[in-house]
C-alpha cells in the first residue's frame, strides 16, 4: 500500500498524524506521507485516515 497527501487540498487540521503517526507528518501547514509504502502494520490506520480526511487530501492504494 502507498499514501499520499495532496498538498493542494490539505487544510492542515492533523487528523491524520492523530490517526496514523507512522504514515503520516506534519510538513509546515500541511501533512505529508513520510513513508509513501505504508508498513504493515500501519496498514489500517492509513486506510483510516484516507477514510476521515475531512478535504479528501489523502490518496491510499
Ligand atoms: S487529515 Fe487531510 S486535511 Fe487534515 S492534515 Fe491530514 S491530509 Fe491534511
Amino acid at each position: 500500500m502507498k499514501a499520499y497527501v495532496d498538498p493542494d487540498l490539505c487544510t492542515g487540521c492533523e487528523l491524520c498524524v492523530d490517526i496514523c503517526p507512522e504514515v503520516f507528518s506534519m510538513n509546515g501547514d500541511i501533512a505529508i506521507a513520510v513513508k509513501d509504502a505504508v508498513p504493515a502494520e500501519a496498514e489500517e490506520a492509513a486506510q483510516d485516515a484516507g477514510d476521515q480526511c475531512p478535504v479528501g487530501a489523502i490518496i491510499v492504494e
